[in-house]
């Protein structure tokens, strides 16, 4: 039996800028535009993405996205060919809310596996304005990815900066 096996690799940068299948980004569940990632995700790809989550929120997703799922549209100009919306919970330092945050990453690669995209890039989620501690941030997005059974060839996290890009260096030795 073949065993699929996903390799993960890190580079730091601009996920915008990354030639991949596919690329997440760490939306909110209204899925209208924010700042971080999101605002240089829809920026960078033009209104074309835009458009396409109002047509998601007129249609299959009146109530946004919820938290931990994710969702595909156009990446417009982007060099990437689709972009797939997650939305990660906002840290909590009284909830556990970890099952949420590894769900945003396996759900995304569902979506990518039912896509076919093969190389896929991820920001790391929820570390931003959503305040999750960097050191987890990381762990969780790795172990995430290793135990989800993907058929996504290549994952790419994207460091936006050299600390970060350093934990999760760390994290993969
Ligand atoms: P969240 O609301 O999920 O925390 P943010 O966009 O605020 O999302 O931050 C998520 C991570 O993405 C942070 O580590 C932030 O530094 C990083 N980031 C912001 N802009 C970019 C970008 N253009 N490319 C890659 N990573 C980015």
């Amino acid at each position: 039996m073949m065993v699929a096996v996903t390799h993960i690799e890190v580079v730091q940068g601009d996920i915008t800028q990354i030639s991949v299948d596919a690329i997440v980004n760490a939306a909110n569940s209204g899925l209208l535009g924010g700042g971080g990632v999101d605002g240089a995700i829809h920026r960078a790809g033009g209104p074309e993405i835009l458009a396409e989550c109002r047509r998601l929120r007129e249609t299959a997703l009146p109530d946004g996205l919820p938290t931990g799922d994710a969702v595909a549209t156009t990446a417009g100009r982007l060099p990437a060919r689709w972009v797939i919306h997650t939305v990660g919970p906002v840290y909590s330092a009284g909830e556990d809310r970890s099952h949420l945050l590894r769900s945003a990453y396996t759900r995304s690669l569902e979506v990518a596996d039912t896509l076919g995209a093969r190389a896929v890039a991820f920001p790391l989620i929820s570390s931003g304005v959503y305040g999750w501690p960097a050191a987890d941030a990381v762990h969780q997005a790795v172990t995430a990815v290793r135990d989800s059974g993907t058929s996504v060839e290549t994952v790419t996290f994207v460091a936006f900066g050299a600390d970060m890009a350093g934990l999760l260096q760390d994290e993969l030795r």
